[in-house]
């Protein structure tokens, strides 16, 4: 992937499936002083706090997603993920604030090497266009759904629904500069994380 700006900033998105570990990842980034911007809970941030956004969601999804203008986020899930147009719609509703949200987030971390933005569909959003080095994390299926059934206490099946909504691993290798498997230890992992971030800095 190519560098998107001039100066001497590097930003890498940071991907994989649901359970692959990307938070992981990015608190042992956010340790070594890389500033990671995560878009999912920016976006749940965004969809309590941006009214215009609050706004094109009650009317499309209705006002009971809100309870005293809190959202609801089990009620929205359980509606979006039984049907993949609403789950596209609410993508596109909340893809463009979150964009906009990140480019302010740069805007004050313009004198950082490296800045990181973690993504769960930073490839199906399109995302990934703008930026310059892609890190996927890749884990098997069975492990990611006992490690997020832990994490969350949800059910197999629903984890396995929302797995299968995304693109697979098989797919989006193809668009990643640097992929860390994380099918063994949290020491593991981490050595894999300076590996890759030794690469990006000798190209930076
Ligand atoms: P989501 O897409 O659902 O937000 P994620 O990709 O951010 O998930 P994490 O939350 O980082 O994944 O990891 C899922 C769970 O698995 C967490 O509870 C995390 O602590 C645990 N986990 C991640 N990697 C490992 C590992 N190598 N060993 C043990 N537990 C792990």
């Amino acid at each position: 992937m190519k560098k998107t700006n001039s100066n001497s900033m590097t930003k890498v998105g940071l991907t994989g499936g649901i359970g692959s570990g990307k938070t992981t990842v990015s608190n042992f980034l956010l340790n070594y002083g890389i500033p990671v911007y995560n878009s999912d809970s920016q976006g749940k941030i965004l969809m309590n706090t941006n009214l215009e956004l609050k706004n094109d969601i009650v009317s499309i999804f209705g006002e009971s997603v809100y309870d005293n203008g809190i959202l609801n986020t089990n009620l929205l899930s359980s509606i979006v993920f039984n049907d993949p147009k609403k789950i596209e719609k609410l993508n596109n509703l909340v893809h463009p604030k979150v964009s906009e949200d990140f480019n302010q987030w740069i805007e004050k971390n313009n004198n950082k090497p490296i800045i990181v933005k973690e993504a769960a569909i930073l490839i199906e959003s399109g995302a990934y266009l703008n930026m310059d080095k892609i890190i996927l994390i890749v884990s098997d299926k069975s492990t990611r759904i006992n490690r997020v059934s832990k994490r969350d206490d949800s059910d197999l099946e629903s984890i396995e629904k929302r797995i299968n909504l995304q693109l697979t691993d098989d797919e989006k290798i193809k668009y990643a500069d640097y992929i860390i498997k994380n099918n063994s230890s949290l020491e593991y992992l981490k050595l894999e994380v300076i590996k890759v971030l030794n690469k990006i800095k000798d190209v930076n």
